[in-house]
């Protein structure tokens, strides 16, 4: 019992400390554009979601229309205009920092020969936050503090015996 109610204790703060860094990470992405790219997709984490772009073309083209391409490819942050909320389609692409990109009959979109060739994956982050926090308020409620009857239920004092009508151990009247 004394084991159980220490694994709930654990998985409450994990669940808290999980929920925490999943907000902070969705205002900084308000802010800022964390991006890793390699020679076939743009992961991106802005706007409080979570992309994946994938592309095919030359490196040429794709400096071109991935804004941080670099060679090799890695990781790279840059800020965002606050308020340019990428919808979907064209309007996501722009967001993100993609150049002018119109509508081809190969793929999605196009710039130039390279080609986007899947838009999607939008992932909000609000769904997984979701998912956590319904357990790990329900560990907070099944946690909360219960004094049994007969002590203080100020400070849980054990008040058997006791006449006064005060807790010796707080002072609180009973
Ligand atoms: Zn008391």
């Amino acid at each position: 019992m004394r084991r159980r109610c220490r694994t709930r204790r654990v998985l409450k703060w994990v669940g808290t400390v999980v929920c925490v860094l999943i907000v902070a990470t969705w205002a900084s992405s308000l802010f800022c554009k964390v991006t890793y790219i390699t020679d076939s997709f743009a992961a991106t984490l802005a706007y409080g979601r979570f992309y994946l772009i994938q592309y095919e073309g030359t490196l040429e083209d794709r400096r071109y229309f991935v804004a941080e391409y670099k060679e090799g490819g890695g990781w790279s942050i840059a800020r965002v205009s606050i308020g340019k909320y990428g919808g979907s389609g064209r309007k996501v692409l722009s967001a993100l920092g993609f150049g002018r990109t119109f509508r081809s009959k190969d793929g999605p979109y196009s710039f130039g020969p390279a080609l986007i060739t899947q838009l999607g994956h939008v992932k909000p982050l609000w769904k997984p936050l979701a998912f956590i926090i319904v357990p790990t308020a329900f560990l907070w409620w099944l946690d909360r503090r219960r004094i049994p009857p007969g002590h203080c239920q100020n400070c849980g004092y054990n008040l058997t015996g006791n006449v006064s009508g005060t807790c010796p151990e707080c002072g609180s009247r009973i």
